[in-house]
């Protein structure tokens, strides 16, 4: 029996290598040229797979690590030189991968057996157990099941602190004189460096590879969560929303990556959180904000992607064709949040979740882009990026392509920008105007987002007070808002927005 470790799978202390001494790392390079992906995504996956595989090999682990074109070309020479073995694997969480990868196995004389996948502290049964039939996933209601069922953050039945929620805390913008914590580097070493150079070389890319700073090993990543918790946890909570020019991570925790290929679980991050909380060392909002997050929503996108497919990822409940403006692809802008969002992107494979979620998303939304190209877009472009993660992310919250976990779009006007960050006083773009040649793009797309879709829109949950602000508008409003969308449109398309 071998244990069949893909790569975002490296943790290693995980129940899959129980009882075992022998190991495969299999590093496919057909799989990465499938899309232009950031070098830093790549970089880090490989990286952090061949530092893997030295740290078992420390450890005692005979670690066979092969290196192909296809899975199925290492599987041949796996097979050859152990024939009829069985491997033992963590069912990866995207869509169809256990079905591929086990006729790749059987096709060549092989078993696969699938073991529970320890990245996630909720389980498929528990989560069928807890959702039953019902299809109306609310993820508030998850979270509170979850906490208590973890018992974390509670005092007996009740949430420590008094409270489920502190989104009203959470939703402060820094002061001028803010001093930002710092942020950890983890500067690549030899292999890393090699691994990026190989990348850069090997693959067609988007994006730079030269501020690479990710954690690439589990004492790293480690590193990363003490950091995180020392000095930025304390305003996590309290500017998980905000904005700043220049900035790219602000409190935020910078550990999706290093979550996401195993290298750190989610109870350890949660405990460690708390811990900050039991020792006075960060507030209850700042730690409620961050459970919420890895508890929360990491664990119910997960599941909500896992009962939707293959739906989710082909739906558009708004009908969308657009391409998506060329922006993203070169950050050639003069609005000044977008600019600064593609080029976070760009320059570290990473966004902050508002980032990503009211500029990116809002953006592509309002503007009536293709949510599928939006994905393909996030999936190549981030470090943190994987189908099961992405797919709920942009088609469900970002871009409403699904209602089945959000009842309804977040979409707003450069007024949220404004309020939420120091971008719109610096903008070539006049937030206050929504029409007109200075006009925020924005707003008369925000405008003519709910007029187009007023017949999707207006019934569905929590919108009436927007639509009680279109009801407000005079045809002499509409036609000069059509004209700005006409034009905002022409200009994107022309890369000169
Ligand atoms: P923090 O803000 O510090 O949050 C802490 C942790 O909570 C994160 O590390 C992450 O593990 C978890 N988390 C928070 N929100 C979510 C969420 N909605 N879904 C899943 N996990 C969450 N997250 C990814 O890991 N990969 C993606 O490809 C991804 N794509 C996204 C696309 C869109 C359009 C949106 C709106 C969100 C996306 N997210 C994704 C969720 C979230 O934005 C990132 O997890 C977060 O920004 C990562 O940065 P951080 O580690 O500094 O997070």
């Amino acid at each position: 029996m071998t244990v069949w470790l893909l790569g975002d799978q490296l943790h290693p202390e995980s129940h899959v290598l129980d009882d075992t001494d022998r190991v495969l790392l299999i590093e496919a390079t057909a799989v990465a040229a499938r899309r232009p992906y950031h070098p830093q995504k790549l970089g880090l996956v490989f990286a952090a797979m061949r530092h893997a595989r030295d740290a078992l090999r420390e450890a005692g682990y005979a670690v066979e690590y092969r290196r192909a074109e296809t899975f199925g070309d290492a599987l041949d020479a796996h097979f050859a030189a152990h024939p009829g073995d069985d491997l033992r694997l963590m069912r990866p969480p995207s869509y169809g991968a256990a079905d591929r990868l086990r006729e790749l196995v059987t096709a060549r004389g092989g078993t696969l057996s699938l073991v529970r996948d320890d990245r996630f502290l909720c389980s498929s049964d528990a989560f069928d157990e807890w959702a039953g039939d019902d299809d109306s996933f609310r993820h508030e209601n998850f979270y509170r099941w979850l906490r208590r069922r973890e018992d974390v953050l509670m005092d007996g039945t009740e949430p420590a602190g008094g409270e489920w929620n502190y989104d009203e805390s959470n939703r402060e913008t820094p002061p001028a004189d803010w001093s930002l914590p710092p942020v950890p580097r983890f500067d690549p070493d030899d292999l890393t460096r090699e691994t990026l150079d190989w990348v850069t070389e090997r693959f067609d890319t988007w994006g730079e590879r030269s501020g690479f700073a990710w954690p690439v090993t589990r004492p790293e990543a480690l590193d990363a969560l003490d950091h995180f918790v020392e000095h930025r946890l304390p305003e996590f909570g309290a500017y998980q929303d905000a904005m700043l020019g220049g900035e790219y991570a602000l409190a935020h925790s910078l550990l999706s990556s290093s979550l996401n290929l195993g290298l750190l679980g989610p109870r350890e991050v949660v405990d460690a959180a708390v811990d900050a909380w039991h020792r006075d060392a960060a507030p209850i909002e700042s730690v409620e904000g961050f459970v919420r997050q890895v508890l929360g929503w990491r664990e119910f996108v997960r599941h909500v992607y896992r009962r939707t497919m293959p739906e989710l990822a082909e739906t558009d409940l708004l009908g969308r064709s657009r391409d998506l403006p060329t922006l993203y692809y070169d950050a050639e802008t003069e609005m000044r949040c977008l600019d600064e969002a593609v080029t976070h992107v760009y320059e570290r494979g990473y966004a902050h979740h508002i980032e990503r979620l009211m500029l990116l998303s809002n953006f592509a939304l309002v503007y009536g882009a293709d949510p599928h190209e939006l994905n393909e877009w996030f999936h190549f472009g981030f470090v943190d990026a994987f189908h099961w993660v992405t797919t709920p992310n942009v088609l469900g919250m970002g871009t409403f392509a699904t209602d089945a976990f959000t009842s309804k779009p977040y979409a707003s006007s450069g007024n949220y920008v404004d309020r939420m960050s120091d971008h719109c006083a610096d903008c070539t773009y006049d937030v206050d105007a929504t029409t007109g040649a200075n006009a925020c793009p924005f707003n008369a797309l925000y405008w003519d987002f709910l007029d187009r879709n007023e017949g999707t829109l207006r019934g569905t949950g929590r919108m009436g007070l927007m639509y009680s602000h279109v009801d407000r508008k005079t045809d002499t409003e509409w036609d000069a808002i059509r004209e700005r969308v006409a034009e905002v449109r022409r200009l994107a398309r022309d890369g000169r927005l």
